[in-house]
């Protein structure tokens, strides 16, 4: 089995707001969470740690995200924000979800700063025996950057250990973004200036294309989109949500990495919860992973960006999707499609890891 790598999981968004504890196995948060608010609000889960170890998930990017107030009226309103303090103090207190989760079980979660930290991390996964569990590591992702009051809390949130920002999930103050079209505003591109300086890796993902096509022209550090699907393969979706072969190929000229998404209605135009699970299967995703590698030329710059547990849960994933683990299934689906051994290691968890390794400070 090869190594995966995963790079968007909102693991602290559903701590903070329906208490999921993801050191249980999947069956038994779904049993406990069963007939109720937060099933019919978000899915059942496809998370749990002992499905990260049967898939080998070695390395998570763990989101810190947070929605504005105008996008969630319901009983989750208190999760939600209302202006940049706010935002501040919801993103700020996932951090010490993610601290805590650590500190209560550091036989199961790690946090990755440095690449001496991804090398040392990777080294507990190298054995070829499944005799010890190995913890999975977390690379912390702001998704929507409304949490950054200004760009001189830069040095305190990479203190804190983040290391990729997406300055958009909807429009922010910074830049357009998914429903919110526009370009990068003057504080947007001032953000991008200061990450810059420390490296931060840009998440492109959710930034609309005005925006997008911009910082990829001025970004001067390491980026990626950790969560976006190819819009060719998407006709008439009526969202700016996916990727233009435009955006893709400034990525892959940028050396990016494009995690693929596994939500239904990315998967195909007009897919509804209430259609199943049925007509979305695998090779859906291995179309948007190949789509990607053809315009690459090569299979550098995909990878996967789950996005399970965003906003939904198993009744939206493709068909053949139990639990986290069950991306292992995409390396046969992979190699059918004339993949090599090291293609398919390089698509499912080694594309990242090498981003992360040449972006990651040494120290
Ligand atoms: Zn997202």
């Amino acid at each position: 089995m090869h190594l995966i790598v995963d790079a968007h999981e909102d693991l602290a968004h559903n701590i903070q707001s329906f208490g999921r504890d993801y050191t249980r196995p999947v069956a038994e948060t779904r049993r406990i969470e069963h007939g109720s608010a937060v099933v019919e609000h978000t899915g059942n889960t496809l998370f749990g740690f002992p499905e990260y170890q049967q898939g080998k998930i070695t390395l998570i990017f763990a989101t810190l995200f947070a929605s504005p107030r105008r996008y969630q009226n319901d009983a989750w309103v208190k999760f939600s924000y209302n202006n940049t303090d706010e935002a501040h103090r919801l993103y700020r207190n996932q951090i010490d979800i993610y601290r805590r989760l650590i500190e209560e079980h550091p036989d199961k979660f790690d946090i990755i700063r440095t690449a001496p930290d991804l090398s040392l991390h990777l080294s507990k996964w190298q054995d070829t025996e499944d005799k010890h569990p190995r913890p999975t590591g977390m690379v912390l992702l702001m998704e929507g950057a409304e949490g950054i009051r200004s760009p001189e809390e830069l040095e305190e949130w990479w203190d804190l250990g983040l290391r990729i920002i997406g300055p958009a999930w909807v429009g922010t103050r910074y830049c357009g973004g998914w429903h919110e079209p526009g370009p990068l505003t003057n504080e947007g591109r001032e953000l991008l200036v200061a990450m810059a300086e420390y490296n931060f890796i840009l998440d492109i993902s959710h930034m609309d294309e005005e925006a997008a096509l911009e910082a990829l022209d001025i970004y001067k550090g390491a980026l990626i989109a950790s969560h976006s699907n190819a819009a060719a393969l998407l006709p008439n979706s009526g969202t700016n949500r996916h990727l233009s072969d435009r955006m893709i190929r400034g990525i892959i000229e940028r050396d990016g990495v494009i995690g693929i998404a596994l939500f239904n209605a990315f998967l195909q135009t007009g897919w509804k919860k209430s259609d199943g699970r049925e007509p979305i299967t695998l090779a859906h995703v291995i179309a948007q992973i190949d789509h990607i590698c053809q315009l690459a030329g090569d299979a550098y710059h995909a990878g996967i960006g789950s996005d399970f547990d965003g906003g939904f849960g198993l009744e939206s994933v493709p068909r053949g999707i139990d639990t986290i683990a069950d991306l292992q299934k995409l390396a046969p689906l992979l190699a059918e499609q004339g993949y090599t051994e090291s293609d398919i290691a390089a698509i499912l968890g080694k594309n990242f890891i090498n981003h992360l390794n040449k972006n990651l400070p040494s120290l």
